[in-house]
């Protein structure tokens, strides 16, 4: 019997509206479900005192890929920004990521012969770095360790750095160059428009129906499509047949000043850990907004339990172990399911990241949807 649709999307996130561009530029008949009441996942924006407001945390669009930057910029152009954020311990503020400025204002360092020296005397403690803390000191030195990393990472994590898998640290950038630009990309922005009007633009053309859980009425969906693409909580999916997955969620405190300019920056990272939050967030900033008054948002790390909006998996041994047997399982079970996104796969992915997967992905999803 004929299928009302090739394909049903579970997600209305960055990965899920990739695929359903693709698909629908390809024909075929698609729908996406999503459980919230908007679009876009946690890349969600709205306007806010005429302020674009990242309802989720802040959001900066960079990659090295051209193709990425290509598909990206297809549906609405990118501003200029670069994210340069602060740091903000004891009352003082530091330049990020960890470059010549940080250790000028840490060390003193003034060349990057001088700053690496300081360094090497650290390093050598720890040739081969079993945790976050030790992996850190060697890059940065201790006292850069205990002003910018520790306590930001404990907040964030809710746990130890010492309990803490190396890797974690690993995306920051370190250079020995005076150069505050966050990323090494060569491509970077924010889009001109927002981010929820750029994944609309990616549904035009295809029914969404908002507000709809699909876990609650998995057979009925089920039957409705040829395939169907997942991008919720994979553990989730099995009803937590081999047990829960570990997240880490994020309250936001959104608060609104009368006046144009509260920080002078978008993002200020807090390490400090006697402030609650990780980061203050001020939005215009990501669009050069002129506005008279302005919005500031404070980031709170949270446990996760099954009534929050999971955000970062938790990557350690034990998780991904789990993680493992529930993508062998989905292997066994689930023919006509793929499993995408970084809730679907359980790893933590940039936005170009998921761009990237989601349009390699299509390559394979699209051989499944062709009749047999
Ligand atoms: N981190 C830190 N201090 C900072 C910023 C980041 O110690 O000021 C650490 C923290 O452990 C974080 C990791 O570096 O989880 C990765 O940071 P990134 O900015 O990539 O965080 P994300 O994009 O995940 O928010």
């Amino acid at each position: 019997m004929e299928k009302e649709y090739d394909l049903i999307i579970v997600g209305s996130g960055l990965y899920g509206c990739v695929t359903a561009y693709l698909a629908h530029q390809a024909g075929w008949r698609c729908l996406v479900i999503e459980k919230r009441a908007f679009t876009g996942g946690n890349i969600r924006d709205e306007i806010r005192e005429g302020i674009n407001v990242h309802s989720y945390g802040p959001h900066v669009f960079h990659t090295r890929h051209q193709e990425v930057w290509d598909f990206a910029s297809r549906f609405t152009p990118f501003n200029h920004f670069r994210y340069c954020p602060l740091a903000r311990y004891g009352g003082k503020m530091y330049n990020l990521p960890f470059n010549m400025h940080t250790f000028y204002q840490l060390y003193g360092t003034q060349t990057p012969e001088e700053a690496a020296l300081r360094l090497r005397q650290e390093q050598g403690l720890y040739p081969h770095p079993r945790n976050l803390e030790e992996k850190a000191v060697s890059m940065v030195g201790r006292t850069m360790y205990e002003t910018l990393i520790k306590g930001y990472t404990e907040k964030q994590w809710g746990r130890k750095a010492t309990e803490l898998p190396p890797f974690i640290i690993e995306r920051l950038p370190l250079r020995f160059t005076f150069d505050n630009n966050y990323f090494n990309d060569p491509y970077q922005g924010v889009p001109m428009a927002g981010y929820s009007p750029w994944v609309d633009k990616m549904l035009e053309g295809t029914e969404v129906r908002l507000n709809t859980d699909f876990l609650a009425d998995k057979d009925y969906w089920m039957k409705k499509a040829g395939h169907v693409l997942y991008t919720g909580a994979i553990d989730a999916f099995f009803d937590y047949r081999l047990g829960a997955l570990e997240y880490r969620s994020l309250t936001f405190e959104h608060v609104l000043f009368e006046q144009p300019n509260v920080q002078g920056i978008a993002v200020i990272n807090e390490t400090d850990s006697r402030i609650p939050y990780t980061r203050s967030i001020e939005h215009k900033h990501f669009a050069f907004g002129t506005q008279p008054v302005s919005i500031v948002t404070h980031e709170f790390p949270q446990t996760w339990d099954k009534d929050r909006e999971p955000f970062y998996p938790v990557n350690d041994e034990k998780n991904n172990t789990l993680y493992r047997q529930y993508h062998a399982l989905a292997q066994r079970e689930c023919p006509h399911i793929t499993f995408g996104g970084r809730l679907g796969l359980y790893r933590y992915f940039n936005m170009d990241e998921t761009i990237k997967n989601a349009l390699e992905q299509w390559e394979v999803l699209k051989t499944k949807l062709l009749p047999a």
